[in-house]
């Protein structure tokens, strides 16, 4: 993270390239630690003001173009072809994902040829999704339509980016369905999956950051092991007697059990452990962000 914010994101806090970002690490099923980020991009327009310029006097049909040819440069949802099928790179035989993309070798022989095949290797091993029975874990039979909750299907294929011009809403390009979104530069440097979505305004946006709300807010405990937890701490503490306990300490001690009981039911991963003992960050931002307590505040 350390080396992605300077030299991909390009983030320099004595220029004015990118108006913020806010990241937090987050622990995946299988313990591997990922970043979540919301990046806030240079030019300081927000989706409101997008929309004002996209609508302005029938369209700025400049600015359209400027902006859809940004987005689909930044992000790409297909899988680049194989340059070459006989060619193969140094590395070739292991999993793109355990090397590190082209060797000096690789560079010095055949260095455009061996970048084109890493690309579409790695697309194709860490972007392309294939359905699972948990994509449908969710869903309760016919008549309900049967959708992947990942969102990802064949069908999903729009030719060309493009704004309404009714409503100045956008709708980016998607050339396979079964592709998730990805940055080339990103995906190159980080060799694994990852995903990639421009918030812009509308209903779509609103859509994107309900989705984000809720799920930074789920909470990490399942009722049923809370539940556990506070009857483990309540046994402890063991029968009231009226003779030695005095109510406030009582009540101090029981809220001391159920928290250090709840606590030692999380499940943590081993990468986490070592990240936490290494002192490394858990969160990355480039400004100081204040915390809204949204039941007060509402
Ligand atoms: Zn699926």
């Amino acid at each position: 993270m350390k080396a992605f914010i300077p030299c991909i994101l390009g983030f320099d806090p004595k220029q004015d390239n990118l108006d913020g970002f806010y990241g937090c690490v987050e622990a995946q099923g299988r313990g591997t630690l990922h970043c979540h980020m919301l990046i806030w991009l240079e030019g300081g327009l927000n989706p409101n003001q997008i929309k004002e310029k996209a609508l302005h006097d029938g369209g700025d049909v400049a600015f359209q173009k400027r902006l859809i040819e940004s987005l689909d440069d930044t992000m790409s949802n297909s899988i680049p072809p194989d340059p070459d099928s006989e060619f193969e790179t140094e590395l070739g035989k292991f999993d793109p994902c355990a090397t590190r993309g082209p060797t000096p070798l690789d560079q010095s022989q055949n260095a455009s040829l061996s970048h084109e095949k890493d690309l579409h290797k790695l697309v194709k091993r860490c972007q392309s999704h294939s359905h699972h029975p948990t994509c449908f874990k969710y869903w309760r039979g016919p008549p309900e339509p049967k959708e992947c909750r990942f969102d990802l299907d064949e069908a999903n294929v729009v030719s060309i980016s493009m704004i309404d011009p009714d409503t100045g809403e956008l709708t980016l390009r998607c050339l396979d369905g079964l592709v998730n979104n990805f940055n080339q530069t990103m995906l190159e440097a980080i060799c694994c999956n990852m995903d990639i979505k421009f918030i812009g305004s509308g209903p779509a946006a609103k859509a994107i950051l309900y989705y984000i709300t809720d799920y930074i807010t789920k909470t990490q405990l399942q009722a049923h092991v809370a539940y556990a937890a506070l009857e483990l701490a309540v046994g402890k503490l063991g029968e009231y007697d009226p003779e030695i306990d005095d109510v406030t300490t009582r009540a101090k001690r029981l809220l001391q059990k159920c928290a250090h009981s709840i606590i030692a039911k999380q499940e943590l991963s081993a990468q986490q452990v070592v990240s936490y003992l290494m002192d490394f960050e858990d969160n990355f931002t480039s400004h100081k962000f204040k915390n809204l307590y949204w039941t007060g505040f509402e």
